[in-house]
């Protein structure tokens, strides 16, 4: 099957620069590994990344349930990695248009990915570029001439090419090691335009580019949030489940699941802050494998939801509602227990208890409710 547009993102880089000894390209910015962010960033667009020797299992747990069309093994060069992945497209049945990207810019804007596609209606190439804002002069050791800014450009990635073009050029590039795409491209006699980039799409190479990227991203979350209640009654001789812990008492909760009112009402509140419904939307009481279900797992999928969303939890605050047992006991269990379902600091965690002073069901006893109240960041777009 011929794809018509599909990306090639080059993640084969060892990345030592940045510092650590995981690959920057595995390194998390807000929460999302780089190259997932990368992945991302195309949307609908298939996408084929090539990695380095031995970073299969690292690509796949950074990836989590993204799908890729393909993941190549890279080369000795930038070059010959990018020839490896288009290679493995054409493997494939080949494209009409291919966008290859640095997985090392992982914030690329949807405008200038398409800008990039629709350049190619009418040319074999096209390329982001930036002006450049400093003064820029010759060195050497002592500085030399100014040179004139308004002629030069800052050269950025995704660098899209009609698919066969690319693949010409590569096969006729007889020099060194081209440093980009375009560059050969152009040797090959191919006319390469240029589109807007953005400063987003800057290079991540060193410990500092993280704190600059994760500031950029941060200004573009909005914080949601959202509510979520619930209750169940409670039933003489069984074991009772609150807030992920199991907690001594003469009775226990009956429902469905393991009936836990505590971990229903956060995850109620936490798929509010994403609109997607309700736990029962998720876990229909009429589907008999949610029988006796431990409701860590309800809470773990909520959890999973935020984040396929490139979301951050920020913080829980849980009410329960009883006359009996005695909270406090149990307090900093529950707490542990629920940010450890939610992949968070305990920090983030509260857990507060009342009693409605005898008063309706919970006051004699009959049942216990909860409400809790969750905070998320989500990017702006979503
Ligand atoms: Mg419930």
């Amino acid at each position: 099957m011929r794809f018509d547009t599909v990306a090639l993102i080059v993640a084969a880089g060892r990345g030592e620069r940045a510092g650590g000894d995981l690959p920057k390209q595995y390194v998390p910015i807000c929460g999302v590994p780089v190259i997932a962010r990368a992945v991302d960033a195309f949307g609908d667009i298939p996408v084929f990344v090539v990695i380095g020797e031995g970073q299969r299992d690292l690509v796949q747990a950074a990836l989590g349930t993204r799908t890729v069309a393909g993941i190549v093994i890279g080369g000795s060069s930038r070059q010959d990695s990018v020839l490896n992945g288009l290679k493995a497209i054409e493997g494939d049945g080949g494209a009409t248009k291919v966008l290859i990207h640095d997985a090392a810019r992982p914030l690329l804007p949807a405008q200038v990915r398409d800008a990039l596609i629709r350049a190619l209606d009418d040319h074999d190439g096209a390329v982001p570029v930036v002006p450049v804002a400093d003064t820029v002069a010759r060195a050497e050791g002592t500085l030399g001439d100014t040179v004139d800014r308004t002629a030069l450009v800052r050269v950025q990635t995704p660098q899209a090419f009609r698919f066969d073009a690319i693949m010409t050029s590569h096969e006729r590039w007889t020099g060194d090691p081209a440093t980009d795409d375009a560059q050969m491209a152009r040797a090959a006699g191919y006319e390469v335009v240029t589109v807007p980039g953005d400063a987003m799409l800057d290079k991540i190479t060193h410990p500092a580019d993280f704190a600059r990227a994760e500031a950029a991203l941060a200004m573009r979350y909005v914080s949601r949030t959202a509510s979520g209640f619930d209750d169940h009654r409670l039933e003489a001789g069984k074991p009772l489940w609150l807030g992920g812990v199991e907690v001594a008492h003469t009775h226990g909760l009956s429902g469905h699941s393991d009936a836990d009112v505590a971990l229903h009402a956060i995850t109620d509140a936490i798929l509010g802050c994403i609109g997607a419904g309700d736990i029962g939307t998720h876990f229909p009481p009429s589907d008999a494998q949610w029988r006796g279900a431990a409701s860590h797992l309800f809470l773990d999928h909520a959890r999973s939801l935020v984040m396929a969303r490139g979301g951050i939890i920020d913080f829980v605050d849980l009410t329960l509602i009883c006359e009996a047992p005695k909270v406090g006991p149990y307090r900093d269990a529950m707490r542990a227990r629920i940010a450890e379902i939610l992949n968070v600091g305990t920090t983030r965690i509260s857990i507060k208890a009342t009693t409605t002073e005898r008063l309706g069901f919970t006051g004699r006893g009959e049942g216990i409710a909860a409400q809790a109240i969750a905070t998320v960041r989500l990017p702006e777009d979503m």
